[in-house]
């Protein structure tokens, strides 16, 4: 895939109508209050919206929230986020009561340069998760460049991020093509040695991410639950791990194809195990493979903690998905901590990946001393993999 893409600062925007699409799926309080409990979404959009206005352009933002399945759900109108988004910026957002309804094609124009219109959810209709062309066609009729910048939902081909690309010079905004340069960069042109950490819970979920990076890193680090159908492959003892059996043989071709293709590949030498999944669980070390019965393994070890620590030093890019064990529990949050700060220390480029791995690395205070926390969880993983993403892929090249 092409990473190199236009963005705002290669089109004239100057009193024109943009079509803005945002990732403004943010969480809102459970009572129904309307109360968005993390708006960081929403500041993310700023530099982009703030560069569109003061290049004279009449912003129409549009983002989905939730899953409404093509109904009406006022629980999750975006009119919250039109308000906070208001007080962000310090100026009246307009609202338009549907997406591409009479009150939004008014709205729209009437739109002047230095405005901004926010439209409903997306997803109250029908057409957007089906990329209904009918649909993307009315989207874009409103406007006359398309802009977009919601990375969290590139990997899917709807109407909002792809299908209205098919009707308007289509470019990135300024989320969007840091995303690019970052992964995108590592990807396709890492500063060597490139030194890919795979953890998180299962082999299953992370197979196109270990199948591109073998592709392409010089180290490849295994923790996480995943570890463990890696060990019970090579005939280790994994008591009451995670484990996929059906994923052993999957496992064993991995260790071989690093091998072929002179990838370092780093496997725990030992195992923080516990007696119960639990955040009070008793625990002790044990070697790899030496789990006893009865016992689980939930994180990686001391021993295991300073090989891959060690592997990091002299990398000169990192690119790190998924937590070495279960970090929600205090007691076996160690060797994901670590990582992180080994990561923090390196002088190379640090990419973090992932939902769950963004929030370890924030949750555990290191989060301004990686180069680039990437904000789609599900996006970014797909990226990793190598496939094509459709909200990308639909922007024009440079
Ligand atoms: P990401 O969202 O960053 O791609 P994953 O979703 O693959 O990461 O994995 C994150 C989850 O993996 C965490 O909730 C963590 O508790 C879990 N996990 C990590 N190590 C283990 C383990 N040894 N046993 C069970 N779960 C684990
Ligand atoms: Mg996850």
């Amino acid at each position: 895939m092409n990473y190199n893409k236009k963005t705002v600062r290669d089109i004239d925007v100057k009193g024109k109508k943009v079509l803005l699409r945002c990732d403004f799926n943010v969480p809102m309080a459970k009572d129904g209050s309307g109360v968005i409990t993390d708006d960081k979404r929403i500041r993310a959009a700023l530099p982009t919206i703030q560069y569109l206005l003061e290049q004279g352009a009449a912003v129409i933002a549009c983002s989905h929230m939730g899953k409404p399945k093509g109904e009406v759900k006022p629980e999750l109108s975006l009119k919250p986020v039109a308000v906070r988004l208001g007080e962000l910026l310090g100026q009246e957002i307009g609202m338009a009561a549907d997406v591409v309804g009479p009150d939004a094609q008014a709205k729209a124009a009437a739109l002047q340069p230095g405005q901004i219109l926010l439209l409903e959810n997306t997803r109250f209709e029908k057409g957007e998760t089906k990329n209904d062309p009918d649909l993307a066609k009315a989207m874009a009729s409103m406007a006359e460049v398309y802009v977009s910048d919601a990375f969290g939902a590139v990997h899917r081909a709807h109407a909002s991020t792809a299908g209205v690309a098919e009707y308007l010079p289509a470019v990135s905004g300024f989320l969007i093509q840091k995303e690019l340069d970052f992964i995108g960069g590592a990807l396709a042109n890492p500063k060597r040695p490139l030194v890919a950490i795979l953890g998180g819970s299962k082999v299953s979920s992370k197979i196109g991410v270990i199948n591109n990076l073998l592709e392409i890193a010089d180290t490849i680090i295994i923790g996480g639950g995943m570890a463990y159908t890696f060990s019970a492959a090579q005939g280790g003892a994994v008591g009451d791990s995670l484990l996929e059996a059906d994923w052993k043989d999957y496992s064993l071709e991995m260790i071989q194809k690093a091998k072929d293709k002179g990838v370092k590949l780093l496997l725990p030498v030992d195992t923080v195990c516990a007696d119960a999944f639990a955040p009070d669980a008793k625990s002790q070390v044990v070697r790899a493979g030496e789990i006893p019965d009865g016992w689980e393994g939930l994180d990686i070890g001391p021993e295991t903690v300073k090989l891959y620590c060690d592997a990091v030093k002299d990398a000169g890019t990192v690119i790190w998905n998924g937590p070495m064990g279960v970090f929600e529990f205090p007691a076996f949050a160690k060797g994901t901590e670590a990582v992180a700060e080994a990561l923090s220390k390196t002088s190379a480029i640090t990419i973090i990946g992932g939902g769950d791995s963004a929030a370890a690395v924030q949750q555990l205070g290191y989060a301004d001393k990686m180069t680039h926390i990437s904000t789609g969880g599900g996006a970014s993983l797909e990226f990793m993999e190598g496939k094509e993403l459709p909200g990308v892929a639909c922007l024009l090249d440079k």
